[in-house]
């Protein structure tokens, strides 16, 4: 009986975030938080939430913030499927849309989450190779399939790809539904929202944990034809009627009022990105562009790894991979603020 228990458990293959320390003073930049705190509006929202209305419970279909969504893109509210950050919507979006007999596609280096959810669900999936430069390969992509799906930009190489890339794959690929994941696009990637209007096989997923500084909160939504949503209603109904509390619904309409804000704190966070990639690139690190808040960087004569470790023995947390071994050497680094973003520069001088 325990070797039966045993095998099951180890069949299902967890996610395994990136680390939250519970020390203080670390200079945090492993898991591509906003280093600007979320919208002061946010807050007062949060506030008013807390003092008004917290006895209640919350709306089961989120009205007012898929209202909220679909203004913002340019939308109808039944365009929009709200959920407890995308990782939760991503999950849904596996269960929904992408499970067929023909293999799903997603790049072999990308979100480490996808190849969870398809063991979790068991999906039957292909991985397709980044090309040389480690981009995303369209052509690669022309191929019978059950689904597709990637970041875009990809996670963790940070690279954008082409709008255009990604309408040639939409209208070679209509047989199945395709899947942006935009967690870090308002980093200065093109989104393909713009696209869902023409596109009815296309479901795009945003999340306000990176531009809008509330990781915390856990709010994520994917936009897209409302079939597609439908579908994904129908798998949320299944298991929790109440989708997000009342603070995450109330804290992620105010950000999104907050169009300034968010303009001035991304905008800071792609020229702080500038300056980082230049300052590593002058130590003689090769950077591979970046559309995101993070970059993916690697030096010719220090290993991933070590580098990795000599900067947590200066209290400073960036991500290295062990795996694959294409991208060892690499470090994904989270754009911080000027400050951290020196003390990070300081500690690199410091070892290599
Ligand atoms: N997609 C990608 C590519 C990500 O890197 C992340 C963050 N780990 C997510 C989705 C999920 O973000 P969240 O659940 O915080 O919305």
């Amino acid at each position: 009986m325990s070797q039966f228990w045993s095998q099951v458990v180890h069949t299902l293959t967890p996610y395994v975030p990136g680390e939250q320390p519970k020390l203080q003073n670390l200079v945090k930049l492993n898991t591509n938080e906003n280093p600007y705190g979320p919208s002061p509006k946010v807050i007062a929202a949060l506030q008013r939430e807390a003092a008004d209305t917290l006895r209640l419970y919350p709306d089961p279909n989120s009205s007012h913030l898929k209202a909220a969504i679909a203004e913002y893109h340019g939308l109808q509210a039944n365009q929009v499927f709200v959920g407890n950050g995308s990782d939760e919507v991503l999950a849904h979006v596996f269960q929904a849309l992408l499970k067929h007999e023909l293999p799903l596609l997603y790049p072999d280096i990308t979100y480490s989450f996808y190849p969870v959810y398809c063991g979790l669900y068991g999906i039957q999936y292909q991985t397709v190779p980044l090309n040389a430069s480690f981009e995303i390969a369209i052509d690669d992509y022309l191929r019978p399939n059950g689904g597709i799906i990637f970041p875009n930009p990809n996670a963790p190489t940070g690279i954008p790809l082409a709008l255009s890339e990604i309408e040639r794959l939409l209208q070679a690929n209509t047989q199945s539904v395709v899947v942006v994941d935009e967690a870090y696009v308002d980093f200065g990637t093109e989104s393909a929202v713009s696209l869902i209007a023409q596109y009815p096989h296309l479901l795009v997923t945003h999340t306000y944990s990176k531009s809008r500084s509330l990781a915390g909160l856990r709010v994520g939504y994917a936009v897209g034809n409302a079939l597609l949503i439908e579908a994904l209603m129908r798998v949320k109904d299944s298991f929790n009627s109440y989708p997000i509390d009342r603070f995450a619904e109330a804290g992620a309409i105010a950000a999104l009022e907050d169009e300034a804000y968010f303009q001035q704190t991304r905008q800071q966070v792609i020229a702080t990105r500038s300056i980082l990639v230049a300052e590593l690139q002058d130590m003689g690190f090769e950077v591979l562009p970046s559309g995101a808040n993070f970059i993916f960087a690697r030096h010719p004569a220090h290993a991933g790894e070590q580098l990795a470790s000599g900067l947590r023995e200066q209290a400073i947390i960036v991500r290295h991979f062990k795996k694959p071994a294409r991208i060892a050497d690499f470090l994904r680094i989270t754009v911080g603020d000027e400050m951290q973003n020196q003390a990070l520069i300081t500690a690199i001088r410091s070892i290599i």
